[in-house]
């Protein structure tokens, strides 16, 4: 009775990501989750295949990432970043100073992804200011997901994020288009002539290109070639243009390689980190950028960079973000994340023979299976769930994106509740 009064109570008054009040989805109660499990309060167990959406890559509940929240609170939760600084937020940005490429060396601690791209922009735009010209237009890619600010929509799909939705509130921007074209597949520089084309017409505006390196995330789960990052960089170079890189999803091992950057050996200008910087525990995201840019934004007239959120540099956040770059640097994470991609490779890659799969792209700890038809969210989120699995779909693309740690037998379940899914014709609409 307990538990459907808790249910009703969740249904009428909280919301949950991307739903209506009015008609919410289903929601299913995890009362605890270990490893790769989520325990139900049914006593269920899931395998999860999301990570939460790519933060918790060495799985929940993690002893050295509990431990180190623990030891911090002992000292102390939070205190202000204004004036004072303390040994967690030192500790943290050593280790990301360690780890990013050696032009990056600034560090904006903020509470989330959106955050962390607003502030980046905020950069590029007090940057131009600093230079003594006025550039307010970015140039981002079409199916770019880079948060759920009003800054971040800006430069979000126009579609995507409903542009029409907030018209008079979002700054209109310019929208190259990608090619889906997978690493095994043929470049061809025709991809890039819209980007070109753009960049060239508009530079004298442009602040700056803001972009997902390789892999676009939520909107549209999108592998592109590393060529045409590489030409990205060219030509901002070319052009006097600032590139802001979006590494929220892939920052932190996902794709392979530490930073989707190292597949086209290209850097940014500005980076932004979130999602898998404090292993999926606490809220935690940072803009970084080159010594040349901070200096040239303290010449804006402001004299200062603008913006200073109350929980900056929470010590809880930056203290297990700490440990998790400590982990990530003993180096595990290559073989868990190589082995992930050649089981995905093995057992997703033969669904491309059915008929209801128009492809099938992996790079990484990411496994997405893309189908003709929409998918019916409801059922599909049932089957799953009664499967023993977590995955949760969205529009016609089925995903998963696995903590690092995820047992061969554990993915294997996965990959085979995909392939079933995909088989009952009740899962589409
Ligand atoms: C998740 C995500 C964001 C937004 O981060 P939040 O922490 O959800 O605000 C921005 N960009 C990319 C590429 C993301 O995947």
């Amino acid at each position: 009775m307990l538990i459907k009064k808790d249910y009703e109570f969740d249904r009428s008054h909280i919301w949950h990501p991307y739903t209506s009040m009015k008609k919410p989805l289903q929601c299913y109660q995890v009362v605890s989750a270990k490893g790769c499990r989520l325990k139900l309060d049914n006593g269920k167990y899931l395998i999860d295949g999301m990570s939460s959406w790519l933060s918790v890559i060495h799985g929940y509940n993690h002893p050295r990432l509990n431990c180190a929240i623990k030891t911090q609170i002992k000292k102390m939760s939070h205190v202000m970043f204004g004036g004072i600084t303390h040994p967690s937020a030192i500790t943290l940005c050593r280790k990301l100073i360690d780890i990013m490429p050696s032009s990056l060396e600034c560090i904006f601690l903020s509470d989330s992804g959106s955050v962390s791209i607003e502030v980046a922009m905020k950069m590029a735009l007090q940057y131009w200011l600093g230079n003594n010209q006025n550039r307010q237009k970015f140039l981002a890619l079409q199916h770019s997901y880079h948060g759920d600010t009003f800054a971040a929509i800006s430069v979000c799909d126009p579609n995507n994020s409903m542009h029409h939705l907030w018209k008079g509130y979002v700054n209109k921007n310019y929208f190259a288009s990608v090619p889906i074209c997978n690493f095994s597949d043929d470049w061809d520089i025709k991809y890039f002539d819209h980007f070109a084309f753009l960049i060239k017409k508009h530079h004298k505006n442009l602040a700056a290109v803001i972009i997902e390196p390789i892999l676009q995330g939520a909107g549209g789960m999108r592998i592109y070639h590393y060529k045409y990052l590489q030409l990205v960089r060219k030509y901002c170079d070319i052009y006097g243009v600032l590139l802001i890189a979006d590494e929220i999803a892939t920052g932190f091992g996902r794709t392979g390689k530490l930073f989707a950057c190292e597949h086209a050996n290209i850097e940014p200008d500005i980076l932004c980190i979130g999602k898998a910087l404090t292993g999926g525990t606490t809220t935690l995201a940072a803009t970084i950028t080159t010594r040349k840019i901070a200096n040239k934004i303290s010449n804006s007239q402001a004299n200062c960079f603008m913006h200073g959120p109350t929980f900056m540099g929470n010590p809880i956040a930056c203290a297990v973000a700490a440990e998790n770059i400590s982990m990530l640097q003993n180096n595990d994470w290559i073989n868990q994340v190589d082995n992930i991609e050649k089981q995905l490779r093995k057992n997703l890659l033969p669904l491309k023979l059915l008929h209801q799969v128009s492809d099938v792209r992996i790079l990484g700890a990411i496994g997405i299976v893309e189908t003709y038809k929409l998918i019916n969210i409801i059922t599909i989120q049932k089957f799953f769930v009664e499967q023993g699995v977590w995955i949760r779909p969205f529009g016609r693309l089925i995903y998963i994106t696995p903590a690092y740690t995820i047992k061969q037998e554990e993915l294997e379940k996965l990959t085979k509740s995909i392939k079933l899914a995909i088989e009952n014709p009740l899962n589409f609409l």
